[in-house]
């Protein structure tokens, strides 16, 4: 190492060498970067004091080309120590700006607010809150119960928006693809709004803002309210719901039977250790049987035929991937020969692994009024009525 190369800064040296003039800090600089001495033998050379414990700490900064990007100053870096294993930050001898990604100096500091800033008005921009209010008596059925469970879901302790993150932890809908569905289905009718003051990483870096994530971000209920305020969203009147939409009902308990089912499904795939992802065919599968037989029912058949193709696996060498592919197969065929062979099919009981969502809360509790009926009984246009 070629010490005089360096330009030390030397107006700021107040290491633990202070005592030594600059020429001699420099010839044991150049005894311990460049000769065969030991440190102890530098040490007794110099005599110095033993005080000092990691002599190479205690030279003075080398000034860098590189300056600091807030004042200026040349930059300057601790040289390495002898062995050279630790890499040395350069930082600022004028504000002590540190040339890593964490650096707290103020300038640092302030850049990062400042990004932080252009950032919240480009959220804003994207996100603008000054969009018609939706009438409440405009939306559809399954508008006002979607809301209503969101609610119920999410809605903070001011009542003034709802939070992304208790969506999930409350357990909105049976399965987070349903959550997005509902979220999707209020967002598109304008009944509920991006809040723009989410926090900036709820909003993805890779198109930021334009995407965002679904329980990151808060939402705001843009619904004309009257003096009942929210309340009256979250608990929507069931008669006009039930004496003027019926076939939409059906439709939401179908919608519902079809998610519990679903997630039940994957659940049991789950825990037999099968590699699972629902499909359109499961769907297909599991609809049809909906037409049929309850949503307890259902969670039988599921059940039979998850365990059937697990004791297939356990029993022959079929591979794993072949056997969770008959469940569905199986599903379908159970569900017809339970049918053609009149079994008396029992219903399943809900597991306390299986929190009732808040979706199938309102909708069963408040709305239809038939509790676990919901969950016992075929969907059926007989069960709706006031
Ligand atoms: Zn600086
Ligand atoms: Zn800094």
């Amino acid at each position: 190492m070629n010490i005089k190369s360096f330009s030390f800064d030397w107006n700021d040296y107040n290491g633990e060498l202070s005592s030594f003039d600059r020429s001699q800090i420099m010839n044991i600089m150049e005894d311990y970067y460049n000769s065969d001495l030991s440190v102890a033998k530098i040490r007794s050379k110099y005599s110095i004091s033993s005080n000092v414990r990691n002599l190479a700490k205690e030279f003075p900064f080398v000034y860098l080309e590189e300056k600091c990007p807030y004042d200026d100053s040349n930059l300057v870096k601790q040289l390495t120590s002898r062995t050279g294993y630790s890499t040395r930050i350069p930082q600022c001898p004028t504000c002590g700006h540190k040339l890593n990604s964490n650096c707290n100096c103020d300038g640092c500091r302030e850049e990062r607010r400042r990004i932080q800033e252009q950032k919240r008005e480009l959220v804003i921009l994207t996100y603008p809150t000054d969009i018609d209010k939706v009438k409440y008596e405009d939306l559809s059925s399954s508008s006002k119960i979607f809301l209503s469970a969101l609610l119920h879901a999410g809605l903070n302790e001011e009542a003034n928006k709802i939070s992304g993150e208790t969506i999930i932890e409350n357990k909105l809908s049976p399965t987070n693809e349903f959550d997005e569905i509902i979220l999707e289905h209020l967002l598109s009718k304008n009944i509920i709004l991006i809040d723009p003051m989410s926090p900036i990483d709820a909003f993805s870096a890779d198109n930021f803002p334009n995407e965002y994530y679904y329980f990151k971000v808060n939402y705001l209920v843009n619904v004309e309210m009257g003096s009942e305020g929210m309340g009256y969203l979250e608990y929507p009147d069931r008669t006009n719901i039930i004496q003027h939409h019926k076939e939409e009902c059906l439709g939401m308990w179908r919608q519902i039977a079809l998610y519990e089912c679903l997630e039940y499904l994957v659940e049991q795939m789950n825990e037999a250790r099968f590699n699972f992802n629902p499909q359109d065919k499961t769907r297909l599968v599991i609809n049809h049987l909906i037409e049929e037989y309850s949503i307890g029912q259902i969670w039988n058949l599921i059940y039979g035929s998850v365990n059937n193709a697990a004791a297939w696996y356990q029993k022959s060498n079929v591979t794993k991937k072949h056997a969770a592919n008959s469940v569905i197969t199986t599903l379908n065929n159970r569900g017809d020969r339970a049918k053609a062979e009149n079994w008396k099919l029992k219903s399943y009981r809900r597991s306390y692994n299986n929190k009732l969502s808040q979706l199938s809360m309102v909708f069963f509790d408040s709305i239809l009024q038939i509790g676990n009926e919901g969950f016992e009984k075929i969907p059926s246009i007989d069960l709706i009525s006031c």
